[in-house]
């Protein structure tokens, strides 16, 4: 199948195409069958061949490659500025065919401490009895990166940036460049900006990593993964190998159904992450406001310590805010069980608002270590629900 992957840099003078444009389009074409403006689902786990490996566009069974899985992948490799995207059927699966695509026993990871839950679960519980070896470290504190690395050993390092939960900004460009005087990746997990606010390939990163769950999907209806890729090599071959092998091989692929979802939803980032980081900058600053609150963390405030690194690197902040209850343990709880528009749930990305108590719920796995997040924070994904609305109701759970 023939798509466009890239819109890459333009000739000197050309325009280049707009974000959304590519969104709407990049892999997306018609029909050519039937004409139907959007692509099918093509629910399908074979493809008829019209002689002994002769197929038609390509495809041959599903766990290989499925048009619509296809499209959707060719749509995200654009918006990201990747040579290849390959999606899988949780953003925990997409990691693990990355890490396990370019590890082997004995190598070392550096680990952004501040990450999501479950990829530190992956690498110190899944892969460690594989011997891989890791090193948290603060994301934020250069020199403690490059303490960490363990040169000739260390073979990728695992960045995070905006942070979970903390909302922390981490230099991409340096961490690429600390990561390839090492000779190792360096892998970005972009869930958190999602590509219409950052890409991590225009910075340095060698591969990025979503759960498309969020807000690639965007509707809280789909759990999906992607990793996509630049032009890096590894192990004397194209990364991109390494990965479609990997994905085809151990075959944790994102189904037909799924791969739609998601290419239909990220249709519509540009719009949704506009109005999400809208109403969170307004809803930070609101919080600045209170005085039940001790700290607001929101990388668009001006006073935030990433503030003009993800200026800087991002082109927006982003729809995730987290603050701190003066009250501490108890009133952060409450809170998070107080709000009625806000559900009080895992997850984020999605169109609406959800809250969540970290350090029981994404973080449960790292509480009483190292990683453990403050006990008195709360994480709001902002929805795009008017804002009004949402302050009333966190102003309810506030003052209750
Ligand atoms: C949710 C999430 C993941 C894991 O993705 P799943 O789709 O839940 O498997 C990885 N990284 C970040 C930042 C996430 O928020």
């Amino acid at each position: 199948m023939t798509t466009t992957t890239t819109a890459g840099p333009a000739p000197t003078g050309a325009r280049v195409q707009g974000f959304t444009t590519t969104a709407v389009h990049a892999g997306q074409a018609p029909d050519p069958l039937t004409g139907a403006v959007i692509p099918p689902v093509h629910q399908t786990s074979t493809f008829v061949q019209d002689g002994i490996n002769v197929l038609r566009g390509g495809h041959e069974y599903s766990r290989g490659s499925n048009p619509t899985r296809s499209a959707f992948e060719a749509q995200l490799a654009a918006l990201e500025h990747g040579e290849r995207a390959f999606a899988f059927a949780s953003g925990i699966a997409a990691e693990d065919a990355l890490l396990r695509a370019v590890l082997r026993p004995g190598d070392h990871v550096v680990l952004g401490a501040d990450g999501y839950g479950g990829t530190n679960r992956l690498i110190t519980r899944v892969l460690a009895p594989w011997q891989i070896a890791s090193t948290p470290v603060d994301g934020t504190d250069l020199d403690a990166v490059r303490a960490a690395v363990r040169p000739g050993t260390t073979r990728v390092l695992w960045l995070e940036t905006p942070s979970n939960p903390l909302l922390g900004i981490a230099d991409v460009a340096s961490w690429a460049e600390l990561a390839h005087e090492a000779g190792a990746l360096l892998v970005v997990d972009n869930t958190f900006a999602s590509p219409y606010l950052q890409n991590p390939l225009l910075l340095g990163a060698d591969a990025v990593v979503h759960s498309t769950t969020k807000y690639v999907g965007g509707h809280s209806d789909v759990l999906g993964g992607a990793v996509v890729v630049g032009a890096a090599q590894w192990l004397g071959a194209p990364l991109a190998e390494a990965v479609g092998f990997q994905q085809f091989a151990a075959g944790a692929v994102a189904g037909p159904q799924d791969s739609w979802l998601a290419a239909r939803g990220l249709k519509t980032l540009s719009l949704r992450m506009e109005r999400h980081q809208q109403n969170a900058q307004r809803i930070a600053e609101w919080l600045l406001g209170r005085p039940e609150v001790a700290q607001v963390l929101y990388p668009g405030l001006p006073e935030h310590p990433g503030h003009d690194l993800a200026a800087a690197q991002m082109r927006g902040f982003g729809g995730m805010v987290s603050f701190r209850l003066a009250a501490g343990e108890a009133a952060a709880r409450a809170v998070a069980e107080g709000t009625r528009l806000y559900a009080l749930s895992v997850s984020l990305g999605g169109v609406e608002s959800l809250i969540c108590y970290p350090s029981e719920m994404t973080h449960a796995t790292v509480r009483g270590t190292a990683l453990a997040v403050p006990v008195d924070l709360v994480r709001l994904s902002v929805g795009i629900e008017d804002v009004e609305d949402q302050l009333e109701d966190l102003e309810r759970a506030l003052s209750a």
